[in-house]
């Protein structure tokens, strides 16, 4: 080995190397490898293949193909804003049809939903709904079996549908309001007929009654999503508990609770952030954002140290030209206390974001990646 000094000594000054990604964004790589799963351009191909052929899909198999068509459009429109193609304006308008169109629901009719005619004689109206499919357990691979094309070379990663969105079936139960006296002049509380103890949260607000509809073996809701409704008694649920709003377990990660929220949509200088959105576990940081129709693929990363309980947002009810009635929609989340809440009717909690840290979603779970 050389010893120091013995060599030739260069004198001339370069430039220091830097390297050309942060410690952190190198990380961002890092997990993004490690997640990615190639897209596979065959099963796209294959499901659309089902969809055209000149043999209608069965209806059992029509809503799980329509699932398996919004997660290839999804990650199909990933793929192009990835690589920029938003600057060409024919394909800006083909990521914009996507955006629409993955929040859209598949039409109830049968025959609507495949877009061919209703065979002779068929009401379409009356066509019996197909027996509704049991959601994939999270991780499993979907391989369908909807069509005699189906090979192995047709799978597709399985459309996780969150915990907390509402299922077509689950609807408001018919109400048997009353208003009764609590004392003082017009002060009154609205109830239940036949009010259950689950009817009122912790505070004793009385909340909108939701039915819920079958679950699979996990206890997981089934049945076709209806992307933009919230469960109102899921949101509570999982909102009062600190519950992940995608998987419904524990929510709190090594670095504090995480809360999304679309970009522009909060200040995040403000001092006190008001949401409805249960927080998400950090497995489901990322799934949440690439699902909810309220977000974008960047959304606002919240983390929470603390998260109090602030309200509800719900309508006040009273006595109108229809009897028993709503009287109030408040724009905001009506705070607990509020004089207003003994006759409101609650649909969402609302919890208080009072120390918190905004980030970016790479960010978050390039941290979560360190502190794991
Ligand atoms: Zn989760």
């Amino acid at each position: 080995m050389t010893a120091p000094g013995a060599g030739r000594r260069f004198t001339r000054l370069v430039r220091p190397w830097t390297p050309s990604l942060s410690s952190g964004e190198l990380a961002t790589v890092l997990n993004r490898l490690r997640s990615w799963n190639p897209f596979d351009g065959g099963a796209l191909l294959g499901d659309v293949a089902v969809v055209q052929d000149d043999v209608p899909p069965a209806e059992e198999a029509t809503e799980e193909i329509a699932e398996r068509l919004r997660g290839h459009l999804i990650r199909l429109s990933n793929i192009a804003i990835a690589a920029e193609a938003e600057r060409d304006p024919a394909a800006a308008r083909l990521i914009e049809q996507a955006r629409t169109l993955r929040c859209e629901d598949l039409p109830g009719d049968h025959w609507t939903a495949i877009g061919a005619p209703a065979p002779a004689g068929l009401d379409r109206q009356r066509t019996p709904r197909a027996a509704r499919r049991r959601p994939l357990s999270e991780g499993s691979r979907m391989t369908h079996t909807a069509s005699p094309r189906t090979s192995d070379s047709m799978r597709t990663e399985p459309l996780l549908v969150p915990f907390v969105i509402q299922r077509e079936g689950e609807d408001a139960a018919p109400d048997n309001l009353l208003l009764t006296p609590i004392g003082g002049p017009g002060r009154h509380r609205l109830r239940y007929a036949d009010e259950d103890p689950r009817d009122r949260d912790l505070r004793g607000v009385l909340w909108a009654r939701c039915s819920f509809g079958a679950v699979d073996d996990f206890g997981k809701p089934t049945g076709k999503p209806q992307w933009r409704m919230m469960h109102p008694l899921r949101q509570r649920g999982t909102m009062q508990a600190m519950r992940c709003q995608v998987c419904a377990e524990r929510a709190r990660t090594p670095l504090g609770f995480i809360f999304l929220a679309g970009p522009n949509t909060v200040d995040s200088d403000d001092p006190d952030i008001l949401t409805n959105q249960p927080p998400v576990c950090a497995r489901h940081a990322r799934t949440a954002a690439d699902l909810c129709p309220h977000l974008t693929r960047d959304p606002m990363v919240l983390l929470a140290q603390s998260a109090p309980l602030y309200g509800v947002n719900g309508v006040g009810y009273g006595y109108g030209s229809q009897g028993l009635q709503v009287v109030e929609r408040p724009t905001g989340p009506i705070p607990y206390g509020h004089p207003l809440l003994p006759t409101v009717m609650a649909s969402q909690m609302v919890r208080r974001l009072s120390s918190f840290r905004p980030l970016g979603l790479d960010e978050l779970l390039w941290e979560l990646e360190r502190a794991a």
